[in-house]
């Protein structure tokens, strides 16, 4: 990825091509401007250019610069809180729509996905949520028999079971959900932002916006070759709020918490090894403590992640501990090669939810996505899109106020040097 500190994304090389694009030259107007190119961002534009309306999205780098081209590609049902707990969080009439919505969520993606004959590696047979020790089991069956209460087609597994359709050693049972999938996520942004230049949206990439004002109609945004002039404005610069450190309205920059997420691909692997591992096309991640995750993608390559920065002192440790891992995991394979590497940054928020804010009556902003994002940025997108068209209930969120995290810079280290100094010393697979 261009402008990047981490040049190793497996996403970047293996995508379907991005649509031409340029940054903006000179002055525009429109009815919606949507800042940030990523899943949410994406989508809005896409339905808002279906339905006719104008609109310019900006993005400060390329389309899926942000958590949307580095991701693992889960694309799941709900968000990382078990529905219950939503629903405990946010009460039974708006929490509930909240889990029934995303739990849509999957099928709304893979829908665009055929409508928009988008190129992505798109698989979808299910994601299984691995259950790691005793804790793990108990984990997954809390969950499967909350979804299964909502009627969702969700299914506890046993541990032979678990290393049939994984190939792995170590897992004491999983949870097999059939509605979710996997894709190549930056060929999913890719191919969103091809469908919506389509229908009419104007993308403009590599310009930041800088700086804007309201004049009580119109929002301005400022850029360094123009200005654009939209009726209403739609922020979905999420985790990657800090691209523009003086971007206005964005309460999301200072609330969200940044936890980062590293991930290593090996080459492709021999067709005889590679059959033997997720034979049925699933992706994984995990009930640890310090989450893992697996998966493969159309090459054969074998893709393990786990949370951690690569630019820190950690690298070292991620690394060794993603080969202890999968030598652990598939002792079949030896020690394997990496050929990418590449890590991204997860917005967090205090209660694990989404948050969504209108910081004027014409200004919207999301954020907080928490790890869960291809299935939550796509409904939320078209959401936003609605709510622009003055369909206030379409979004599925409360309003809420910007709460400022004053320790986010230490929660964010926290997370970081907790996953290294656990990927330093853990051998629990090995
Ligand atoms: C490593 C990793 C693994 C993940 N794995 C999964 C997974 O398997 N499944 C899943 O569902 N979710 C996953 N997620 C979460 C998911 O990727 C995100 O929640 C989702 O991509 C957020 O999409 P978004 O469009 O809201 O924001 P982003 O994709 O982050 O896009 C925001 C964009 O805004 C742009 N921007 C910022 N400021 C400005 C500005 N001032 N002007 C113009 N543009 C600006 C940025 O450049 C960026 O491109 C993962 C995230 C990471 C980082």
């Amino acid at each position: 990825m261009r402008n990047d500190r981490t040049n190793r994304n497996l996403w970047t090389h293996s995508a379907s091509p991005a649509p031409e694009t340029a940054p903006l030259s000179g002055d525009a107007t429109c009815q919606v401007a949507i800042v940030g190119g990523g899943f949410t961002g994406l989508s809005a534009a896409l339905h808002l250019a279906e339905a006719g309306i104008d609109c310019i999205l900006l993005e400060a780098m390329e389309i899926g610069f942000g958590g949307s081209g580095r991701n693992v590609g889960l694309v799941n049902a709900g968000m990382w809180m078990r529905p219950d707990d939503i629903v405990a969080a946010m009460g039974e009439t708006v929490g509930g729509r909240l889990v029934e919505e995303l739990g849509d969520g999957p099928a709304q993606v893979f829908a665009l996905i055929e409508k928009h004959a988008i190129d992505c590696e798109a698989i979808r047979n299910g994601t299984l949520h691995l259950a790691v020790g005793e804790a793990g089991v108990k984990e997954v069956a809390i969950r499967a028999a909350q979804w299964r209460r909502r009627g969702a087609p969700v299914e506890a597994l046993a541990a032979d079971r678990t290393a049939a359709l994984t190939g792995a050693r170590g897992f004491a049972g999983a949870l097999l959900d059939r509605r979710a999938g996997t894709v190549q996520p930056l060929g999913y942004a890719h191919g969103l932002a091809r469908a919506a230049i389509a229908a009419g949206a104007r993308v403009f990439t590599a310009t930041p916006v800088l700086d804007g004002r309201s004049d009580g109609n119109s929002v301005i945004l400022r850029t360094a070759n123009g200005e654009v002039r939209a009726g209403k404005l739609l922020l979905a610069s999420n985790a990657y709020s800090g691209v523009a450190p003086s971007m206005p309205w964005s309460g999301h920059r200072d609330e969200l918490v940044p936890m980062y997420y590293f991930q290593f691909a090996t080459r492709p692997l021999p067709p005889d090894l590679a059959s033997r591992i997720l034979p049925e096309g699933h992706g994984c991640w995990d009930t640890g403590l310090v989450m893992t995750s697996f998966r493969t993608d159309k090459a054969g390559r074998l893709v393990f992640g786990s949370i951690g920065a690569l630019d820190t002192l950690g690298r070292t440790a991620h690394e060794a501990f993603a080969r202890r891992s999968l030598r652990a995991l598939f002792p079949f394979l030896g020690n394997v090669d990496f050929e990418y590497w590449w890590d991204g940054k997860i917005g967090m928020t205090a209660n694990n939810l989404p948050s969504f804010h209108r910081p004027e009556k014409n200004i919207w902003s999301i954020a907080g996505y928490n790890g869960r994002g291809i299935s939550p940025g796509t409904v939320f997108g078209h959401a936003l899109a609605q709510v622009t068209l003055g369909n206030d209930e379409a979004m599925m969120l409360p309003v809420t106020q910007p709460a400022p995290d004053a320790l986010r810079a230490v929660k964010s280290a926290f997370y970081d040097l907790g996953a290294a100094a656990k990927h330093f010393i853990d051998r629990r697979l090995g």
